[in-house]
């Protein structure tokens, strides 16, 4: 069966469609926009059905920020969007210690976005923003001294990531009973050129190989974001959409947890790449293809009119 493209549907098809679902779920970069640049039609699209009733939630792997820069951003994009609306890594990671009433400190890879977070719940933190550069590794062991109080690792985007904080890491996660969560695991960020940029995947195999232990992944496709989210607002998965523009994250999250899933081609992923998957025989890339797709998601506005 060919992939399905909802903006050839017909009136009819597409009025079906939209009350499959009450429950949208979208990815932000890639659908919603591109770093800072908006991707045209894709307010209308979410305001409008948000006009009709149904629920919208921004869903993002992007640890750098806390909800409030994310509804400033959004807001100045002309999405109608409440803190609540947000569901990013960095808080994720946060509400995950909170939930298990965790009273230690962190040692964070990442930025200043789990910083902010982790101080907004009142967890103390070490470790964010350049790490004092050493000459040699002998060096680094000799000054660095374990604060006894770190009970868990938090691994996310960190610009600063260096063979010290990889040390330091590993050495706490070498400590009995010391957790260790990841925001994501995103290989690399999609690039108009020919530079390869890493993405937190590469800083969260790095340390998951020095300490030999594997973190648990708040962000998509792991399925924690999905049962957060059912959890705490009470969403049905049947009648959920996921759209993203990333198959092996947004897509592959959707399948896992039973949602709908349609893909934007203003990202990631390009409808070659689905065509390839469609035609495998491996589960791991059948999971990836999408039940939907459209070429961004404004397209979808004439529908909505
Ligand atoms: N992680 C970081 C640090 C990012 O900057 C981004 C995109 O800007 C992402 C992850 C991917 O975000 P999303 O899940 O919204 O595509
Ligand atoms: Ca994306």
């Amino acid at each position: 069966m060919a992939l399905v493209n909802v903006t050839k549907y017909s009136k009819e098809e597409f009025a079906k469609f939209l009350e499959s679902f009450d429950t949208v779920l979208t990815d932000c970069d890639g659908v919603l926009w591109l770093e800072n640049d908006p991707i045209p039609g894709s307010a209308e699209v979410i305001n409008r059905l948000r006009e009709m009733g149904k629920r919208i939630m921004f869903v993002t792997n992007n640890s750098t920020k806390i909800r409030e820069e994310f509804v400033t951003k959004a807001k100045r994009m002309n999405y109608i969007v409440e803190k609540d609306d947000i569901i990013s890594t960095a808080y994720l990671t946060v509400s995950f210690l909170k939930n298990i009433n965790f009273h230690k400190k962190v040692y964070v890879v990442g930025s200043r976005g789990i910083a902010k977070e982790l101080e907004a719940a009142g967890i103390k933190y070490i470790g964010v923003g350049p790490d004092v550069l050493q000459n040699s590794v002998a060096q680094t062991v000799e000054n660095f001294q374990p604060d006894p109080e770190v009970g868990a690792v938090i691994v996310g985007f960190d610009e600063h990531f260096s063979y010290n904080k990889m040390l330091k890491a590993a050495s706490y996660l070498n400590k009995p009973g010391c957790l260790f969560i990841a925001t994501n695991t995103d290989e690399r960020f999609p690039m108009n050129s020919d530079l390869v940029i890493p993405g937190t995947g590469a800083i969260v195999r790095a340390i998951e190989t020095c300490s030999e232990r594997e973190a648990v992944v708040v962000g998509k496709p792991h399925t924690y974001i999905a049962e957060a989210i059912i959890k705490e607002h009470g969403v049905d998965p049947k009648r959920t959409i996921m759209i993203g523009d990333r198959c092996n994250t947004d897509i592959l999250l959707g399948t896992k947890c039973g949602f709908q899933t349609m893909l934007v081609l203003s990202g990631v992923t390009t409808l070659e790449e689905v065509q390839q998957w469609k035609k495998s025989s491996k589960k791991e890339e059948k999971d990836l293809v999408p039940d939907t797709y459209a070429p961004k998601l404004g397209d979808l506005l004439p529908y909505l009119k």
